[in-house]
């Protein structure tokens, strides 16, 4: 028996790949396909993955017919910008399914009937946004500066808006910026406004264990969501209650592949790689794009395609310790594990143009991780920022390494895997400001 899903997928991408097949750059990488096959989700494994570098430099990914109403302009991880155009007809159709779903999705479920204050730009990650047609009231906010912080946190607080009056909060934006929020809130003692708040959906971002912890306490009836997006992308998904994995929106299918290769694997990490489905996606649709995150393939209770991610492609070490590449670290373990460390230091939560240093830093942890090969195969040098000197506490910095290699054991297989076969492993304390944060790129 199939899902609903699964038919929406059935349904949608033939129609995907015979558009997408008029599109040079397309016609060009399937030319040795048999297109017949290749319109089944089975089939779908026939095509060529593609990379972000190759849709970067493309002059040739676009759909001859439509104007483009939307820009989209990504910066992006890897420092390769990429501009992506939308029609009118493509923001049409995702309109048009969203408010087909607003009745049956579980997260529009309690989307409903809430204010949402959004520290995002509506323009950016267009998807995680909430539609703004079947919700309550959107307000704008943000926390660059301590003026503007200022008036969220009032705003909050003291709200009034006719016919608003029972209506819960939505906080919706970046966890960086939702926890700089939460701080000013419990300084000044906004019980009112926290209780109210009964959702926080996170954006362009990940939310620590540790950080999730301080945001149930701050705001003590909120229920929180965490999405998936790419700027580039037209659709995202997000981590799931019952199996505590990522889901994907109906408009995009998701597969993991290979390191190395594009072969869908069915268990263990690898590549994320999305495919856009028309309607949905329209002037230059991507099919097997490689979204640049690694992500392990789930194994959910929910019957459908789940996945949990390790961190950026370009950030998570990788080494062969004589059984082929592999990951030798999460670097969302390492993340969780740095982020309950308070000498760790954390990256910026104001605007960093701004440059006004706004309130504590909340932001991921500064850290990085680089594979040395040696004679004796691959190690590991985790360097982590860190906001006391090491000479002058010696056992706190001793302690602090501890509790790094220590927590890695107990939490990530993939490094227990990796130590296991010989990996070693140095840790580094460096000084604030010589390392980014951690993140997934944003
Ligand atoms: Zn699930």
């Amino acid at each position: 028996m199939s899902t609903a899903l699964e038919d929406f997928h059935r349904r949608f991408l033939p129609e995907t790949i015979r558009e997408a097949a008029q599109i040079p750059f397309y016609r060009k990488r399937w030319a040795h396909v048999d297109l017949a096959t290749a319109t089944s989700e089975e089939g779908l494994q026939e095509l060529p993955v593609i990379t972000r570098a190759e849709v970067a430099d493309a002059q040739d990914l676009f759909l001859d017919r439509g104007r483009p109403s939307l820009l989209i302009h990504t910066s992006g991880t890897d420092a390769r910008p990429l501009v992506r155009f939308r029609s009118v007809s493509e923001l049409e159709a995702m309109r048009a399914l969203s408010d087909r779903l607003e009745a049956t999705n579980d997260r529009a479920a309690f989307s409903r009937e809430r204010v949402v204050f959004t520290t995002q730009n509506l323009s950016k990650h267009a998807s995680a946004v909430p539609i703004v047609s079947d919700i309550a009231p959107v307000i704008n906010i943000s926390t660059d500066n301590n003026w503007q912080l200022e008036v969220a946190v009032n705003l909050l607080d003291q709200f009034r808006m006719p016919g608003a009056e029972g209506l819960d909060f939505e906080l919706h934006g970046r966890p960086k910026h939702l926890a700089l929020l939460a701080h000013a809130l419990l300084e000044k003692g906004a019980s009112e406004g926290r209780g109210r708040v009964g959702l926080l959906t996170f954006v362009g971002g990940r939310v620590s264990t540790n950080l999730t912890n301080f945001l149930q306490y701050a705001f003590p009836h909120a229920r929180f969501v965490q999405t998936y997006s790419l700027a580039e992308v037209v659709s995202g998904g997000y981590l799931c209650h019952l199996c505590h994995l990522y889901h994907l929106d109906a408009p995009v299918i998701g597969e993991v592949v290979g390191l190395g290769n594009a072969r869908r694997l069915s268990s263990g990490a690898g590549r994320l790689v999305l495919t856009e489905l028309h309607p949905f996606s329209q002037l230059q649709p991507l099919i097997r794009y490689d979204t640049g995150d690694l992500a392990v393939v789930g194994e959910g209770v929910c019957g459908r395609f789940s996945f949990q991610l390790i961190g950026r492609a370009s950030q998570v070490p990788i080494g062969d310790l004589g059984e082929g590449r592999q990951v030798l670290m999460s670097l969302h373990a390492l993340w969780d594990v740095l982020d309950t460390l308070p000498s760790v230091e954390r990256g910026r939560t104001d605007n960093a143009s701004a440059g006004s240093g706004v309130g504590w830093q909340l932001g991921s942890p500064c850290a990085e991780v680089r594979v040395v090969e040696t004679q004796r195969g691959p190690s590991l040098r985790l360097n982590v920022g860190i906001l006391h000197s090491p000479h002058l506490f010696p056992t706190q910095a001793e302690a602090t390494r501890r509790s790094i290699l220590d927590g890695l054991a107990q939490t990530d297989r993939f490094f227990t895997a990796a130590t296991r076969a010989g990996l070693k492993t140095q840790v580094k304390l460096c000084r604030p400001g010589e390392l980014e944060s951690l993140s997934r790129g944003k």
